[in-house]
């Protein structure tokens, strides 16, 4: 086992986010991590883009949405260290 991994306590099911939508109040979903979106767009993305992998290694930004309305926002979860 590796130690002191970095990991989204969110993606692993280890904490859930109760969020509510601005606009109606209602609970919000989870849509899942928003790199999962960026991959689906471009799958090969400029070492530009990269560049500062230290920093968004620490976090994970989630893609909330809301049922009712479909208002959506990103949520950016930090990881922690396992
Ligand atoms: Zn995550
Ligand atoms: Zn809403």
């Amino acid at each position: 086992m590796k130690t002191n991994q970095l990991i989204c306590p969110v993606c692993n099911g280890l904490e859930k986010k109760l969020l509510y939508c601005n606009n109606c109040n209602q609970p919000m979903r989870d849509g899942g991590k928003l790199s999962d979106y960026y991959d689906s767009y471009s799958p090969s993305l400029p070492p530009s883009v990269t560049a500062d992998s230290t920093e968004t290694d620490r976090i994970c930004t989630h893609l909330y949405y809301c049922p009712i309305c479909n208002n959506d926002f990103r949520y950016i979860v930090m990881k922690k260290e396992y």
